[in-house]
């Protein structure tokens, strides 16, 4: 029997599926390449957005036609589902999964790695904070955190198998906690498994930004100075309405305290427009904040009402086309604030991670998580190596591959 997973969705889904993958494969299956092939077909959903949720109606037509020529053809469901949407996709899929009981289990499970080399390593599931706009704590229930000793005991395995990017995830990472090991010690700990290799990290938040955090992603030379940090709006009112706990002012304490650490820290965020009741002036507020931090990246999303949640109460007032266009103005300044931090490492020599191969080129990541494309043969990926950046994109850097180059040129 061979099966298939579509996954949708962040990097917390990719790693549940890797998991969910592992235990299809121990009792049997085996992975089917093509979707047409597969007995078994496994959809890991998103409902961070409506468009997400409707890409999983969008399959259904394909499912069923598949089933007209393979009648044995079964079906499953699981990631994060909305109760309403439960309800209405339970009559088009065999069997839906529970994500709260899976993604718990699935912490204990020895994955099926898909991404070499890089490896995610779930620390902790769910989430105790209810941001008004998130479906996070309904569908995955509140935070559990893995025992630092299996972390570890991942990490350590997979460094030995020659993985060279390891990326820990949780929904609030930083709020990581098991008996007395909080998350900078958990990150230390790790840093301190021997071998060549990068710690990377998403999503922390903001409110949990501890200075002993700051002060271990200093001290650590394999945590890469890379940070997700969402603001999600520039306007203390909407962040209020948000739940997000903090104010516009303490975040940029934060973004403040972190570069004096960490001067050169790629620093990219999560924003959304037009929440409810987000006047032009409150997106000002946003504009403003986006010109002053310079991010090297943002994910900007228009809001759109997630059902069961606190802002699904609030009028979603700002009208569509509104949205669309608070989305193009801050992508604009995005544009200018990557293309002008990205043009600060031309002509610098840094070690990338080369991650894939296409067309005689390589896509890699720096160390400071810049993606990195130079022309290469493929035997290179998932090996270090020094290039020189010769051009600046908005997102990207283009870049020489070079032969030998002094240690001490490096960055
Ligand atoms: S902290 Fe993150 S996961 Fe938790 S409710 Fe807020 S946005 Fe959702």
């Amino acid at each position: 029997m061979k099966y298939h997973i579509i996954t949708y969705g962040c990097q917390m889904n990719c790693s549940d599926s890797e998991r969910i993958a592992t235990v299809f494969e121990k009792v049997g299956y085996k992975k089917a390449l093509k979707i047409d092939r597969a007995g078994l077909i496994i959809v890991n959903m998103c409902s961070v957005r409506q468009s997400a949720v409707d890409r999983i109606y969008g399959l259904i037509p394909k499912f069923n036609k598949l089933k007209t020529t393979n009648y044995k053809l079964q079906t499953i469901l699981t990631g994060c589902i909305l109760k309403k949407d439960r309800k209405k996709l339970a009559q088009h899929f065999d069997y839906i999964l529970d994500i709260k009981d899976l993604s718990k289990a699935n912490l204990e499970i020895e994955p099926r790695y898909s991404c070499f080399p890089l490896a995610y390593i779930p620390i902790s599931t769910g989430c105790n904070y209810f941001c008004s706009y998130c479906v996070i704590p309904y569908t995955r229930g509140s935070e559990v955190c893995r025992a630092a000793e299996d972390i570890l005991i991942e990490a350590k395995n997979l460094i030995d198998k020659g993985y060279k990017e390891i990326w820990l995830l949780g929904q609030n990472v930083n709020s990581y906690r098991n008996k007395n090991i909080n998350f900078p010690k958990l990150l230390k700990m790790l840093n301190n498994i021997p071998g060549n290799f990068w710690i990377r990290f998403t999503s922390p938040q903001p409110r949990d930004f501890s200075n002993e955090l700051i002060e271990i992603m200093t001290e650590c030379e394999k945590i890469s100075p890379y940070l997700n940090l969402p603001v999600q709006s520039g306007d203390n009112e909407i962040l209020k309405k948000m739940n997000r706990n903090y104010k516009i002012e303490e975040y940029r304490e934060l973004v403040k305290k972190i570069r004096k650490k960490i001067p050169d820290i790629t620093l990219s965020t999560d924003v959304i427009v037009g929440f409810p009741g987000e006047t032009k002036t409150q997106f000002k507020n946003t504009v403003n904040l986006l010109k002053e931090i310079k991010y090297d990246m943002a994910y900007i999303s228009q809001y759109s009402v997630r059902p069961g949640t606190a802002a699904a109460k609030m009028e979603d007032n700002v009208p569509k086309p509104e949205k669309k266009e608070r989305e193009r103005i801050l992508t604009e300044i995005l544009k200018q604030t990557a293309l002008d931090k990205n043009k600060t490492f031309i002509g610098v020599i840094v070690e990338v991670l080369p991650l894939k191969w296409n067309d005689d080129f390589i896509i890699a990541k720096s160390f400071h998580y810049k993606t990195v494309k130079f022309k290469s043969p493929k035997d290179i990926i998932g090996k270090f190596v020094k290039i020189k950046v010769i051009n600046a994109l908005s997102w990207g850097l283009q870049g020489q591959s070079l032969k030998k180059v002094p240690i001490s040129n490096l960055i």
